[in-house]
């Protein structure tokens, strides 16, 4: 796009992705905080728009009705399951746009090498040759598309129920970096000779790395490994961008590497684990899980009313299970009266509740949950002890205790809610069924645990009119 003279388009293009640019930044700053959130969606989208529409006004642009017709259809698949998708189903929508983020960089990537491969062919490379710069770019482009294209696939299968929680086999580690190292191999074979059969076996490797790299990852681990293809497929678009000399995406893609990067570093820091355990380990120690002994204890709603009715302090955690009965609203009403006894009442939050980082802070928010009653993990484990009742709704993992005493498991060292330590704890769940990570939950078990069985709206529900009930039918 840099040419000697002055053209208007080519002004007006750069000038429309610096206004991109610029929307990019402030819907990002807007996205930090849960009430203006949904605006800064808007702004990042209407940069894209532009950034999109500009992009016609680039000289020399081929093929014209095969990119409106991908647009189209682009535009149509997307408004149409965004429009249908669960909430709950979130997680596994954002694994596949992240794979397709990181799959178009990699076709950007493949295009490239392939168009270069046969300028060099024609004999033409040694006076119009890429550069080094260009052809190491576009190969690592390639090559981090390619696994978060794959990578994100398995993910989202396993998010959706589609595929086996953790598949690992011995050497699973070896033969994975014999994979990376012919990826590798492969990728410095195809930038320096440009032989379309390299550049072919290299994006073929690249694949099959991603779908190997995330097969044994499962449990606890899924959001970061989600939230590091995210990154992922920001540096390979900003390559990629880089390749073909195209300002707004380098900037979109920088910016999402930067974000899923610090948020991958946060997540990793809240689940007390380093990123190269997350790829490369994997929890617990491996082993025969310890046997939880006891039994599960029923109990009926209206002891839970009482209870609770008389409590000084009362935590309520929140996790994936409100979230499908969508208990949002019902279970801040409860809150509400007992704050209206004079129960002192918080919400404990813990980083991965739900099914994507920050699930529950956006439920609750929707719900009109202040704020100040919302704790995160570390600030309310000390409060357990002298906490009167934790009613848990619909969380499991994040309050399972084996995740501290049982080094055999698969979620051990992921930190917790230590909810168990509180004087009674209420669960609301709708029977046995296991978590997210498939395990049983010694809490459940525990002397100072009773099972509220049903849904978790309807169980909300019944504790409300059992509160209305006990206040004598008042409000
Ligand atoms: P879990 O998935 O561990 O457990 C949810 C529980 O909710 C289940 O045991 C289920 O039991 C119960 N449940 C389901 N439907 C209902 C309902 N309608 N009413 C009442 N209860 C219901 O949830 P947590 O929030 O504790 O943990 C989150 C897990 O998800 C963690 O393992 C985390 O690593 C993982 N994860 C988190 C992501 C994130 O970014 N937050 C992303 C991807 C995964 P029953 O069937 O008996 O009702």
């Amino acid at each position: 796009m840099s040419g000697g003279e002055f053209d208007i388009r080519t002004w007006l293009v750069g000038a429309s992705y610096l206004v991109a640019a610029t929307l990019f930044l402030l819907g990002l700053q807007r996205m930090a905080s849960p009430a203006t959130a949904r605006s800064g969606i808007h702004w990042a989208g209407v940069g894209m728009l532009l950034a999109t529409a500009a992009t016609f006004l680039l000289p020399g642009l081929h093929n014209l009705p095969l990119i409106v017709v991908a647009l189209v259809i682009g535009t149509v698949a997307a408004w149409i399951s965004g429009k249908k998708v669960a909430i709950t189903d979130m997680p596994q929508m954002v694994a596949l746009y992240n794979g397709m983020g990181g799959g178009s960089a990699a076709a950007i990537g493949a295009v490239e090498l392939l168009r270069f491969s046969a300028l060099a062919q024609g004999g033409e490379v040694a006076v119009a040759g890429p550069g080094v710069v260009v052809l190491t770019l576009a190969v690592l482009g390639s090559a981090i598309g390619a696994v978060s294209l794959s990578g994100s696939i398995i993910a989202w299968a396993k998010l959706d129920g589609r595929l086996d929680k953790r598949v690992v086999f011995p050497g699973q580690q070896a033969f994975n970096l014999l994979v990376a190292l012919a990826m590798a191999v492969l990728g410095v074979l195809a930038a320096t000779t440009l032989q379309p059969w390299a550049i072919v076996a290299f994006f073929l490797v690249a694949l099959l790395l991603g779908v190997l790299m995330t097969l044994p990852i499962g449990g606890a681990d899924m959001p970061v490994v989600i939230s590091l293809y995210n990154a992922f497929t920001g540096l390979a678009v900003s390559f990629e961008g880089y390749v073909l000399g195209n300002e707004a995406l380098i900037i979109a893609g920088m910016m999402v590497g930067a974000a899923g990067i610090l948020l991958t570093r946060l997540m990793a820091k809240a689940m007390n684990r380093p990123i190269s355990g997350v790829l490369f380990g994997s929890f617990g120690g491996g082993g025969q899980a310890q046997e939880i002994t006891g039994s599960q204890k029923p109990i009926e709603a209206g002891d839970v009313a009482a209870m609770m009715a008389y409590a000084e302090r009362v935590v309520i955690v929140p996790g994936y299970g409100l979230a499908v009965a969508q208990a949002q609203h019902k279970i801040w009403e409860l809150a509400q009266r007992l704050i209206d006894r004079g129960v002192k009442v918080k919400f404990a939050i813990h980083p991965v509740a739900g099914r994507m980082p920050g699930h529950m802070n956006v439920l609750l928010a929707e719900a009109g949950v202040p704020y100040d009653l919302i704790a995160d993990m570390d600030d309310i484990n000390p409060e357990f002890p002298t906490t009167d009742v934790s009613l848990v709704i619909g969380a499991n993992d994040v309050v399972n205790p084996v995740a501290k005493t049982d080094p055999a498991s698969p979620i051990y060292g992921m930190p917790i809610l230590d909810v168990v330590e509180s004087k009674n704890v209420v669960v609301i769940k709708r029977g046995k069924g296991t978590g997210f990570a498939g395990i049983e939950n010694a809490l459940f078990y525990a002397d100072n645990t009773r099972m509220l069985y049903g849904d978790g709206a309807e169980m909300a529900s019944a504790l409300v009119s059992e509160l209305k009930a006990l206040d004598g039918g008042g409000h």
